[in-house]
């Protein structure tokens, strides 16, 4: 194992840790402090910090990882805080964690009593091992026993791999490490790799991920480096060694100003390498957020001594105050659409409001099926680029994954959320638009209206058209989608854009 001390930021291992950062793609996290024996009036002070670094990817049949020991009893905190919660935020590289909450508490506690930083309060995308075991479990057709699991445990289990829990509450303040402790340390963090890589093989050999890789990314593959590692079929070998290996050399020859401000970590610039293919799939369907509520700032008496938390806990309630109201730049994302027409896609309860849209002739989706999961949701939304409408506020956690494609809709009535919506995004309606667009399905309609005839025709053994309608002299059309029938459409169009008073001049000519 590949293991490197850092204890000072004008060390050459802080340069490595740094340039390593900036090539990672999977983080195991894992933190070690001296237990607290008295009154819980304060956390533990974390006094190391591991940093296992996955770098490439093992798909593409080229791999490496290191493992970092940042020493916080002699890192100066201030200065390294940044770097740390870029690592922990960066969309670019997925974090694993043991159950890392409790972790993540203790380090922002450590890094808030040392500097007045404010400390740490989310990591994403993650994923908890416990959660990588129990869908391991579930694939093997296992019974997933309701007590989690130690990590020794998964590891003994899944890698085969023999971990020492007897250091674990040793003296984690003690300077110099021991070797056990240095080599404890650094296994605890770099199984997670190594748990997490029989995961993302078992996920990539099942193949649901691997479908639709062409439709995928067409429209955002810009051309470059990035572009071509995103390429599914391309020599991923070749090009990601190429890529690594440029981007040493750019950082070995970059000034030595530049290299020292690096060192110095006061201006970290990192150049991410972004996420491959079947790795950004896995973190889109199975990465977590991991969120510490304002109350997670303050030690509890209640909480029983050494007790880890339960797994993840997403702190809704801070969700619903980060998220409360569309907070996006522009209404939506104007490469889908940003020609005032964005497409949408209704979650089931503002389903109503789809057929709204589809009557001003707006292309407006719901769900593929009928109790759809929120990733079903998000997948849907990304892959065919819709906006998607919801007032699950819930759903806005996912927000990172498909940036300013959710609108959270505030009314409550389907009338108020269409001109909502209209508002919002701006939205040109024009009159052509108003019939073209089963309400049904979602369908454009047939170019022409039918005749009596023809819509007598089309509608054999299929729908049955009222005779009350075919002395009224009544135009129909038809959906091309799902053949469905339209005759009442023009009433009850104007009916609702009455009702809105929305389009005001057209009432003339109605
Ligand atoms: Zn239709």
């Amino acid at each position: 194992m590949d293991t490197h001390i850092v204890s000072s930021i004008d060390s050459s291992e802080f340069t490595h840790l740094t340039r390593t950062l900036s090539k990672s793609t999977v983080i195991g996290l894992d933190a070690e402090w001296k237990p607290v024996r008295s009154q819980r009036s304060t956390f533990p002070t974390v006094t190391l910090l591991q940093l296992a670094c996955q770098i490439g990817d093992d798909s593409a049949g080229w791999d490496e990882s290191v493992v970092f020991l940042l020493d916080l009893s002699s890192l100066p905190l201030p200065s390294i805080w940044e770097l740390i919660k870029d690592v922990l935020v960066s969309p670019d590289i997925l974090k694993l964690g043991f159950k890392f909450k409790q972790d993540l508490i203790y380090l922002s506690s450590t890094f808030r009593a040392q500097g007045g930083n404010p400390g740490f309060d989310q990591v994403e995308p993650y994923m908890d091992i416990t959660n990588i075991y129990k869908f391991l479990q579930h694939k093997q057709g296992k019974k997933i026993s309701k007590d989690t699991k130690s990590l020794s445990a998964i590891c003994e289990e899944i890698l085969g791999l023999h971990l020492s829990k007897e250091l674990q509450c040793s003296d984690w303040s003690h300077r110099p490490l021991t070797e056990e402790q240095i080599r404890y340390a650094a296994k605890d963090a770099h199984c997670l790799l190594g748990i997490f890589k029989i995961f993302q093989a078992k996920v990539i050999k099942e193949g649901p991920l691997c479908n639709h890789v062409n439709e995928q990314h067409q429209s955002n593959v810009s051309l470059g480096l990035k572009g071509i590692l995103e390429m599914p079929d391309c020599e991923n070998k070749l090009v990601g060694r190429k890529f690594c290996n440029a981007l040493d050399i750019v950082q070995a020859t970059a000034s030595s100003e530049e290299c020292e401000r690096i060192a110095r970590g006061v201006e970290v610039i990192r150049k991410t390498k972004p996420m491959d293919e079947s790795l950004w799939k896995i973190v889109r369907k199975y990465g977590e957020k991991l969120f510490l509520r304002v109350s997670d700032r303050n030690p509890k008496a209640s909480r029983r001594k050494g007790k880890r938390l339960s797994s993840v806990v997403v702190c809704e309630e801070k969700q619903l105050e980060n998220y409360g109201d569309w907070q996006g730049p522009p209404p939506w994302d104007i490469s889908l659409g940003g020609d005032g027409c964005p497409k949408f896609l209704c979650d089931v309860m503002v389903e109503g409001l789809a057929k709204h849209l589809r009557c001003v002739g707006v292309d407006a989706a719901v769900p593929h099926s009928r109790k759809p999961e929120p990733r079903e949701l998000i997948d849907q939304a990304y892959k065919e680029k819709r906006v998607l409408l919801t007032r699950d506020a819930k759903l806005l956690r996912h927000q990172y994954l498909i940036k300013n494609q959710i609108y959270r809709v505030n009314n409550l009535l389907k009338n108020e959320q269409l001109l909502e919506v209209i508002e919002a995004f701006q939205l040109k309606i024009s009159e052509d638009q108003l019939m073209s667009r089963c309400t049904k399905c979602n369908g454009r309609f047939i170019q022409k209206p039918l005749t009596v005839e023809e819509a007598i025709e089309a509608a054999k053994g299929f729908q049955k058209i009222p005779n009350c309608l075919f002395d009224k002299n009544l135009e129909f059309w038809q959906c091309m989608d799902c053949n469905q029938l339209y005759w009442e459409v023009v009433y009850f169009l104007f009916s609702l854009i009455l009702e809105m008073s929305f389009f005001s001049n057209t009432e003339n000519t109605l």
